[in-house]
């Protein structure tokens, strides 16, 4: 499909095309709880909920549009990780889903560790106290200053991606005094999302060092001569939204090649190698993710097989999950501006937020789900588009949905599974002042994110 065609994309002509939307759900006023927090509900009146606040009366403090994330929930998923990888194992919650300081104080108490790609990110995990030594950093392009700033806080790993980067971080530390524990991160040739995953030799993307024509084993021996980096293993990510995990087992596979390869050569065994994130959610119901204990067993079981088949010490193992932790707990509460009936289409129901907000949909063709928020209502259901209200025709939320025949202007409706890449992600397109991100847990509600003011905006434009 060709995304650049026109402005608005493909989505101009894909009207009604036959057998592709599924039935209304049997009732619209039921929350899935694949697809919703773990504390969302609806109360006496009708009104959802989460960790016991209704959903208008957040609006009414704080505004629409607003993420609501549900503490408990991100804490019970960041813990369920944590718990299903054991002692044995390293969790490195993925910063670029969704990061703020306060996450990163949950992360440090649930016994998280923390991926970082950017200085911006690095400098909000160590503004909250996030030690160090449990930091990553990684990234394609890391400026010297930015490896100069890791290296001085002392973080437990550079994540280095090319053969530039090897030399660039080894003469760093070394003019800092320091030896720097490092991962190379090598391409195996594998892309993995959803249910399938593709396998080449050789992989054509910005990320990494290949496999392919001994790069990899090469970007090892280098390392492993300068004296300003510890090369404490490998590290691989596959994809993204992966539900199948028959792509890690030829990644690890691939993997521990490499550090076969490498203790036949020089006699080292790798202590480490990460296999990196991507794990899906439930974005609608018809997704079924697997469980972070299903997941770890997996993995542990595909490693270790690897490892006997080479005669290798089972490595040290260490996962990314970003989307998998964060995505599910937080939900994107709209209000309804106008709904306009195309007749023999679609209805469009204009929210107030949009691509700004959550550029999946318009980037990736995600799918999301729709829930009425303020009120159940036992109308016919209606196939609508949720779109924004910024000048563009690809601003649209969630593609296709149902939702009561009744909804009106003044109606809350929520947009769920917006914890991951919508936030982190969001723009000032149109000058939209980006939504706060408001955590609830036990009855009580907070901002860890404050809402864009005019005054922000106007800050940054100095005239
Ligand atoms: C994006 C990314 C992740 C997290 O991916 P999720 O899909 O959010 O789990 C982990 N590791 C690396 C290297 C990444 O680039």
């Amino acid at each position: 499909m060709s995304r650049s065609a026109h402005p608005a994309g493909p989505r101009h002509a894909d009207v009604l095309p036959e057998g592709h939307y599924t039935a209304p759900a049997d009732d619209l006023n039921a929350l899935d709880p694949k697809v919703w927090a773990h504390t969302v509900g609806r109360d006496a009146d009708g009104v959802v909920t989460v960790g016991g606040i209704a959903v208008t009366q957040l609006a009414e403090e704080y505004g629409t549009p607003a993420y609501i994330l549900d503490e408990a929930d991100f804490r019970d998923r960041a813990r369920a990780w944590r718990t299903a990888f054991g002692t044995d194992a390293d969790v490195f919650y993925a910063g670029k889903a969704f990061l703020s300081r306060a996450v990163v104080r949950w992360l440090d108490e649930e016994g998280l560790n923390l991926d970082v790609c950017s200085g911006g990110e690095l400098a909000t995990a160590l503004s909250a106290g996030m030690p160090a030594e449990r930091i990553a950093f990684h990234g394609n392009n890391k400026s010297p200053e930015e490896i100069e700033r890791a290296v001085r806080a002392g973080v437990g790993r550079i994540v280095l991606d090319s053969f530039q980067e090897i030399v660039r971080v080894a003469h760093i530390a070394e003019s800092l005094g320091k030896r720097q524990p490092v991962q190379i991160r090598i391409t195996v040739g594998v892309e993995a999302h959803t249910h399938e995953f593709i396998a080449t030799a050789h992989e054509d993307q910005k990320f990494g060092i290949p496999l392919a024509g001994g790069q990899a084993a090469e970007a090892v021996r280098r390392a492993l001569q300068l004296d300003g980096l510890d090369v404490i293993g490998i590290h691989s990510h596959i994809g993204s939204q992966i539900f199948d995990m028959s792509g890690f087992e030829v990644a690890a596979h691939r993997v521990v090649g490499l550090l076969k390869d490498v203790r036949d050569e020089h006699g080292v065994e790798l202590a480490e190698i990460d296999l990196g994130g991507g794990l899906g959610i439930a974005y609608t119901s018809d997704d079924d993710p697997r469980e972070p204990h299903e997941i770890a067993k997996a993995l542990s079981e595909i490693v270790t097989r690897e490892c006997e088949g080479a005669r290798l010490r089972t490595p040290r193992i260490s996962v990314e999950p970003g989307r998998a932790i964060v995505g599910p707990t937080a939900f994107t509460l709209y209000e309804v501006g106008t709904v306009k009936p195309l007749e023999g289409l679609r209805t469009y129901v204009s929210v107030d937020g949009g691509m700004s907000d959550n550029i999946r949909t318009a980037l990736y063709d995600a799918e999301y789900s729709v829930a009425l928020a303020s009120r159940t209502s036992d109308a016919e259901p209606m196939l609508v588009r949720v779109v924004g209200k910024h000048c563009e025709s690809g601003d649209i939320v969630v593609k296709d949905a149902f939702l009561p025949g009744d909804l009106a202007p003044g109606d809350l409706i929520a947009v769920p599974a917006t914890g991951a890449y919508c936030r982190s992600m969001a723009s000032n397109y149109n000058h939209a002042m980006r939504p706060p991100v408001v955590a609830v847990r036990d009855g009580a509600a907070r901002v860890i994110v404050r809402r864009e003011t005019e005054e922000d905006l106007l800050r940054l434009d100095v005239g």
